[in-house]
């Protein structure tokens, strides 16, 4: 069952009914567009590789596909991201960048 990452040697470990990385704990993409797409909020974080989603789970954006990055940020712009406090990535995530308007 263990597939293992792009990432090193991690390796997604089930803990309950979830998926987690045996390296940095974080969640499954899965748990991320499930919880985006379920109305839960994201609270930005001073990392650029990190946020918290759906109260204190966390995830790094490192476990992200391409793919999954381009549907992030698909979701992002169009404003389907509920983002807890301020509102907005005070630090952006690493592979999004500001509009220029
Ligand atoms: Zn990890």
């Amino acid at each position: 069952m263990s597939a293992v990452s792009a990432y090193g040697a991690a390796e997604w470990i089930a803990r309950g009914s979830e998926l987690h990385c045996s390296y940095c704990g974080s969640c499954h993409p899965k748990e991320v567009f499930k919880a985006i797409e379920a109305g839960k909020s994201i609270t930005p974080t001073d990392k650029s590789f990190k946020i918290y989603f759906d109260g204190m789970r966390k995830f790094y954006f490192q476990h992200f596909s391409v793919e999954e990055k381009k549907r992030f940020i698909a979701l992002y712009n169009d404003k389907a991201i509920l983002l807890n406090y301020p509102g907005h990535f005070y630090v952006i995530p690493f592979f999004m960048t500001r509009a220029v308007v």
